[in-house]
């Protein structure tokens, strides 16, 4: 039997919802969220594009299985407390997902009508729709709604299983998909996270105006109202160990610490003042809230000339971070093309929109500094494209005798991160590959330990939030298998 959905396209295109933004001369003066979000009619319209396909091909797009014609199917008939349910079965942060996924190359990409996207108009919203759900059942349930309450009621009334004790270890999007999915099956979830504040990389890396951190102070509220136990301020592997939690009676262990230490370039002039790793300009700005001087008083560097290493999301976000921040010129020196960044297209599209200029086709050769050892500029390589490399894409090669300088007071690097290795090394057994990241296996998320499983960027490397959860969801199923025994 073939894939193929078994309804077709409408003949005439119904173009995607565009979804409303603030306009870029606007934003750029605040720190609010940057897309504003459908209003009902939006919604409306845009729901009516799903064809409800037979085989949903949407769905295999997406890494944690969401059935997506189910809640876009609810929502074309006006059920939205329904459409919300069909959503948190699969995910416990809808709103985060619908925001920060990068869908057109998950559900949107799978979905039947991005092919010919003239004649059908594009794949249908999905994550915007998913972003409106979410946000709007909260709405109503902050305005007593009785439908969304009885919801929200039914999950909160499950028993809790003391006898039945997980500890989750870092809190970002893995953890809290653990905690999620097993605090709803009466599980009793600690999760214990090293800063002062429960999201991972959602509270300290992306900045309020992709993601508002109320949006996820909410999702963690109403894991709290299941009876989860949150302890900030525990460093594993400093404050307690994997083998202490094992002695204090948790059955099952997961490790879903991230990957958030910073990689440097290894230049001359790095360590020049006006030198950032993205990782603390963006936890400066974020969880320290420098964006919110003098309600906050976080110090934050500030420049007019910035340059900012990198072409993923992370550069992205910083760039226009420091934008918002007063900068009069902010460059992204990158060493392909526009075509190779591994930023989400809309990210760089609204980046571009802002003003954030690309220096494209160049590596940093030097940061250069004055006297006082201020950086001044920076010294790059012109580069161009040669053969593909092992990832695919087509590998920077100098060319010879060309470079330039950038005048520059701040740069931020965003070339990548690896695992911080506080926890590794104090837990005993526990099972590394080559890269330092922990081996777990890829349909349980065992580590080489008994009942310690892991997830997330910690076992990848720097990936997604929906990576970080489809891994989460995984470790969550073995657990509850395991404990309840339950195939869940
Ligand atoms: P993290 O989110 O890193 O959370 C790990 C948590 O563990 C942290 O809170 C950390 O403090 C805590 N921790 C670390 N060590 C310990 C310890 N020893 N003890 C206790 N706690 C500890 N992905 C997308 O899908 N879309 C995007 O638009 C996007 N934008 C991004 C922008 C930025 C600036 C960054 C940095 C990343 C972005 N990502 C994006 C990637 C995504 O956020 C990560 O892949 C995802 O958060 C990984 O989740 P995680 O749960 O594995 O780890
Ligand atoms: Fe079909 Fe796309 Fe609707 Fe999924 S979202 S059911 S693939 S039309």
């Amino acid at each position: 039997m073939s894939d193929a959905p078994e309804k077709k396209a409408p003949r005439k295109a119904t173009p995607r919802t565009e979804m409303p933004v603030q306009p870029p001369f606007v934003r750029i003066q605040n720190y609010l969220e940057v897309a504003v979000g459908y209003t009902e009619a939006d919604a409306k319209a845009e729901a009516a594009r799903c064809l409800q396909c037979k085989k949903p091909l949407c769905r295999q797009g997406c890494p944690v299985e969401i059935d997506i014609k189910g809640f876009i199917g609810a929502l074309q008939k006006g059920d939205l407390p329904g459409s919300y349910k069909v959503l948190r079965d699969y995910n416990s942060l809808p709103a985060v997902c619908g925001r920060v996924c990068p869908q057109e190359t998950q559900c949107e990409g799978m979905c039947v009508l991005s092919k010919n996207a003239e004649k059908t108009g594009g794949p249908v919203a999905i994550g915007r729709l998913e972003r409106y759900v979410a946000d709007t059942f909260a709405a109503r349930v902050a305005d007593g709604d009785a439908a969304c309450l009885q919801i929200t009621g039914e999950a909160a009334c499950r028993m809790m299983r003391d006898d039945l004790k997980v500890a989750c270890i870092g809190a970002g999007p893995a953890s809290l998909t653990v905690t999620g999915y097993l605090a709803a099956l009466g599980i009793k979830v600690t999760v214990f996270e090293a800063l002062h504040e429960v999201g991972g990389v959602l509270v300290y890396g992306i900045p309020e105006f992709r993601l508002p951190k109320g949006i996820v102070r909410r999702e963690v509220d109403a894991m709290k109202d299941l009876g989860v136990e949150f302890k900030t301020n525990w460093v594993g592997g400093k404050a307690f160990t994997v083998q202490e939690l094992m002695d204090q009676g948790y059955k099952a262990v997961f490790i879903g610490v991230g990957a958030g230490l910073p990689q440097f370039m290894k230049v001359p002039g790095e360590n020049s003042i006006g030198v950032f790793s993205a990782n603390e300009y963006l936890t400066r700005v974020n969880l320290g809230r420098a964006y919110d001087f003098p309600n906050y008083d976080t110090p934050i560097f500030k420049a007019d000339e910035v340059c900012v290493v990198g072409g993923g999301n992370v550069a992205m976000d910083a760039a226009r971070t420091a934008l918002r921040l007063g900068a009069k010129k902010v460059s992204i020196v990158y060493r392909r093309t526009k075509a190779e960044m591994p930023a989400r297209l809309e990210e760089l599209e609204h980046a571009i929109e802002e003003g954030v200029q690309l220096e494209l086709l160049n590596a940093p050769l030097a940061l250069n500094a004055d006297e006082n050892k201020r950086l001044v500029s920076m010294t790059v390589q012109k580069m161009q494209l040669g053969e593909p490399d092992a990832s695919g894409r087509r590998r920077p090669e100098p060319i010879e005798g060309q470079t330039a300088e950038i005048p520059c007071q701040l740069v931020i690097i965003a070339v990548g991160t690896k695992p911080n290795p506080i926890l590794l090394e104090a837990t005993k057994g526990l099972g590394l590959n080559k890269w330092g990241y922990i081996d777990a296996n890829p349909e349980t998320g065992e580590t080489s330990i008994h009942n310690v499983f892991a997830g997330g960027d910690i076992v990848t490397g720097a990936a997604t939030v929906i990576s970080a959860m489809g891994a989460g969801r995984k470790a969550a199923k073995e657990i509850a298998k395991r404990l309840l025994g339950l195939d869940a």
